[in-house]
């Protein structure tokens, strides 16, 4: 069994991403006379104080997560985004590719005693899942038995008003705590290429 730490990889971004919302956002008024070098920040926090999101549609990004499984079940009930993940029908675990083992996403427990209890609980998850595959069952069968936090891939491709949407719920307080971690990861990623669209998920 090995145990991975979550991450979030930036893929695809729409390139001067700032630039292309301004851009956009512009026809609206006939206004892209007044476009200049550092007019982009100012002309999007306008839009966005106005509540005129639609207009931050225009850009993009996609993300890769390493996270828990159960993670990505909140992740998906986003339904504006688009995603592909790793399949437990398709991915045989069992196979030397994999290293005849699961990986797994440790979560944050409190105590050694916990963890002890985890670990044993992951070690009899992986010896079910492994038996099964020896008796030449099918992964997509073999699955029932792989736990909640097996590390699984996720691409999430979403424009911004959805991620910006994303952040808001998933980085709160409410949100579980190993979804904040990687919604946080996430924004960290975007501030940089988009500082003024992502403004209020700084500094989370
Ligand atoms: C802290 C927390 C706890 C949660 N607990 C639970 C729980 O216990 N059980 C549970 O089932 N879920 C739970 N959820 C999931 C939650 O109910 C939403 O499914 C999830 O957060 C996606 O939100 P959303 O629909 O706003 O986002 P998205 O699907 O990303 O949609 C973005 C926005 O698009 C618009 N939109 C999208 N689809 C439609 C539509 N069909 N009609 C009209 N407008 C639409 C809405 O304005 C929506 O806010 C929880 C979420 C959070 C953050």
């Amino acid at each position: 069994m090995k145990i991975v730490k979550p991450s979030a990889t930036l893929l695809w971004i729409t390139p001067d991403a700032e630039k292309m919302i301004e851009r956009a956002g512009r026809v609206a008024y006939k206004s892209e006379d007044l476009i200049t070098e550092g007019s982009a920040g100012k002309f999007i926090h306008m839009i966005i104080e106005k509540g005129h999101e639609a207009v931050i549609e225009h850009a993009s990004a996609s993300i890769l997560f390493v996270c828990d499984r159960g993670v990505t079940h909140e992740m998906v009930r986003h339904r504006i985004a688009s995603y592909v993940q790793e399949s437990t029908r398709y991915c045989n675990y069992g196979k030397e590719k994999f290293g005849k083992e699961i990986t797994v996403i440790q979560p944050p427990f409190d105590t050694e005693e916990q963890v002890r209890n985890w670990t044993n609980a992951m070690r009899i998850s992986e010896s079910a899942y492994l038996t099964l595959i020896d008796a030449s069952c099918k992964p997509q069968i073999a699955r029932s038995v792989l736990p909640t936090c097996l590390k699984t891939e996720i691409i999430m491709t979403a424009n911004f008003r959805e991620w910006r949407h994303f952040f808001k719920l998933r980085t709160a307080p409410a949100a579980h705590p190993q979804m904040r971690e990687i919604a946080k990861m996430a924004a960290a990623l975007l501030v940089p290429h988009a500082p003024t669209v992502f403004a209020d998920f700084i500094p989370f």
